[in-house]
């Protein structure tokens, strides 16, 4: 199957005009979703070593615009594993002790510890995503934050934690589409949020924030995958399989057993 995900070296320069969102590769859906679903039984299996080894963890972020696939990318890509060794942390706007701290405090002590893989349904890339476009704080302030998540992250690596980051890329009219839908299905109306509509007429100044993040930010030790999202079961695999592979390259081991496990006998 043809590489999908777009690795841009560390620090070069991005344009998302150049990144098509409705790409989804050569191959049929259906031969696709099959893929994702053998992915996710190797899945289950790394996961099971990682937890049961208790020595390094996977941080895993997802960023997109609204309705740009985050839920339904983790509702599906963690289909089957064990749930006592993923959790999925949402970030939402901050509360007010959130805010009188420094923007990476309330993400700190959600970083999945030894074992653990951790989901991030948005996170502290919100403090140059929202907060710049909306000039929550001095723009002084927020260019400062690129350098700061770098070394925040850098820190998180030299502890044993693998950082996978993906912006999951739609198209305006893809929005549309997934907003409308929103309005039309009942099940749906949920999750429809009026304040979801001035957010859209603000898109080409998420765009730029999205772009400068993904160049600052796509270090060698944690980069960003951007992730053509148009098409859900494509978006599925390319996370699947970005997943499978670090943690293969992991590669997390079951403990030795203790001495003399083998000279055990049960007792009746
Ligand atoms: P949702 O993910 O749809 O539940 O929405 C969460 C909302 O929280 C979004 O509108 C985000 O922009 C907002 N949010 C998340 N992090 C921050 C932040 N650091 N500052 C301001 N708003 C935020
Ligand atoms: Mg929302």
């Amino acid at each position: 199957m043809s590489e999908p995900t777009i690795k841009p070296k560390p620090l070069s320069r991005i344009n998302l005009n150049d990144f098509d969102p409705d790409f989804h590769g050569n191959d049929d859906k259906q031969d696709v979703v099959a893929a994702t679903d053998r992915l996710q039984e190797k899945m289950q299996a790394l996961q099971n070593r990682l937890y049961a080894e208790s020595k390094q963890s996977l941080l895993i972020v997802l960023q997109a615009m609204d309705t740009g696939g985050k839920d339904g990318a983790i509702r599906k890509v963690f289909e089957g594993v064990n749930p006592a060794g993923v959790y999925v942390k949402p970030f939402k706007a901050p509360t007010p002790d959130e805010l009188a701290h420094d923007f990476l405090w309330r993400i700190h002590p959600h970083v999945p510890g030894k074992g653990y893989i951790g989901v991030f349904n948005r996170s502290h890339y919100e403090d140059v995503l929202v907060v710049r476009v909306n000039n929550l704080v001095p723009k002084e302030v927020w260019k400062r934050r690129y350098d700061h998540i770098n070394n925040f992250e850098r820190t998180l690596v030299d502890a044993n934690v693998r950082i996978l980051k993906f912006y999951l890329h739609i198209s305006k009219a893809e929005q549309k589409k997934r907003l409308q839908e929103r309005l039309d299905t009942p099940e749906k109306n949920w999750k429809f949020s009026p304040g979801d509509l001035p957010v859209r007429e603000q898109w080409d100044a998420y765009m730029d924030a999205y772009a400068e993040l993904l160049e600052r930010c796509n270090t060698d030790y944690a980069r960003w995958h951007i992730v053509p999202a148009n098409c859900k079961w494509y978006r599925d695999w390319v996370i699947t399989k970005a997943i499978v592979d670090t943690l293969e390259d992991m590669n997390p081991q079951y403990p030795p057993p203790a001495p003399g496990l083998d000279a055990i006998v049960i007792p009746d």
